[in-house]
């Protein structure tokens, strides 16, 4: 790994003596809606209000999902809407690449280690069931656990090389998790406990197409790029447990972590990025204003009592984690603000 991310363990250990670094790492698969957008917000504010420095990341390690333009979308409405930041993939930064089809080099150095503390092993799932591990994955979306039982009781010496070496890999990686509770608190939902062998068992890290499980990606992205503060949708509040493995058995410092509840359709079904009318492109191409949608998502994130039109700037002030509800919230289809 390099040097930077040797130094990082060991700073964390002392009083942060440099701005904190915060992130919002969308997926390019589609056009920000107002619930993408209201986590951004969130995670902008976390960090600016510390005077923090804020990373964009593009995360794009599920290739086939990424819809090309989706990242100079996301950048361009981000803007529209307010918020900038310090590092990205068009501008760049020191911890650079920020668009995660760039950065195999990085997941191939963390397999290795991994490798090398014996928390790896192959396996020969079809491709269906490993559908989906590149993906970020939604509640409710993964299957039973992978039962302890089926790990290989014996690899033979040499699999990771061979199998690294082959053209066609005939496995994937899976990574051996430990039979511990793992602790920790989240800004939004409190203190979370969950043991990963019951929920999720041995994960994969790389498929055997070569595409890497988001959970090793995100890790070693929020590692490498000194990230301090993990704020993302609380769709995955259930991937951290496993992520946090990931980083202990890396070596890696953890993050805090901040999971914003997701905003749901009228129906109380899930915000997609099919669902038009809440993106912030159709939001902005009806004519409705950045301030408008910066206050309507303050107010239901409970900075404002009520959806006055405000800047992001203009909440700067108003920002507290204590203050945002772990409920979801509702977007109308007419989320048009009715001051
Ligand atoms: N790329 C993920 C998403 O768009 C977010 C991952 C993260 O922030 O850890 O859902």
């Amino acid at each position: 790994m390099p040097s930077n991310a040797a130094d990082a363990s060991a700073a964390s250990a002392d009083a942060p003596s440099r701005p904190p670094r915060g992130r919002y790492a969308p997926s390019p698969t589609g056009l920000l809606h107002v619930g993408n957008a209201r986590t951004a917000l969130a995670a902008w504010l976390s960090v600016r209000s510390r005077g923090g420095t804020f990373i964009l990341r593009i995360e794009d390690i599920d290739r086939p999902r990424a819809v090309p333009g989706m990242a100079e979308a996301a950048v361009e409405d981000l803007a529209w809407l307010g918020l900038d930041w310090d590092e990205d993939p068009f501008k760049g930064g020191p911890f650079g690449p920020y668009t995660q089809s760039q950065r195999t080099e990085h997941y191939e150095r963390a397999l290795q280690i991994l490798h090398e503390e014996g928390r790896l092993f192959p396996c020969r799932l079809s491709r269906k069931e490993l559908a989906g591990i590149a993906s970020a994955p939604h509640a409710g979306e993964e299957g039973p656990p992978y039962p302890a039982s089926a790990r290989p009781s014996q690899v033979a010496a040499g699999w990771y090389e061979t199998l690294q070496r082959q053209k066609s890999p005939d496995a994937a990686i899976r990574f051996r998790v430990h039979d511990r509770p793992v602790r920790f608190v989240d800004r939004v939902h409190g203190s979370i406990e969950e043991n990963v062998t019951d929920t999720v068992g041995d994960f994969v890290l790389k498929r055997r197409d070569g595409l890497y499980a988001y959970q090793l990606a995100v890790v070693v992205d929020d590692w490498l790029m000194e990230v301090d503060e993990v704020v993302r949708g609380a769709d995955l509040l259930s991937s951290t447990a496993r992520q946090i493995q990931l980083i202990e058995a890396l070596g890696a410092p953890r993050p805090e972590y901040a999971h914003v509840p997701l905003v749901v359709a009228e129906d109380g079904a899930r915000l997609s990025k099919r669902d038009g009318a809440l993106t912030l492109r159709a939001l902005r191409e009806r004519g409705v204003r950045p301030e408008e949608v910066v206050g309507w998502m303050a107010s239901s994130l409970g900075l404002l009592d009520r959806p006055a039109r405000c800047t992001a700037a203009g909440l700067l002030n108003a920002f507290a984690w204590p203050r945002i509800p772990s409920s979801s919230s509702v977007a109308s289809k007419e989320l048009v603000p009715t001051f």
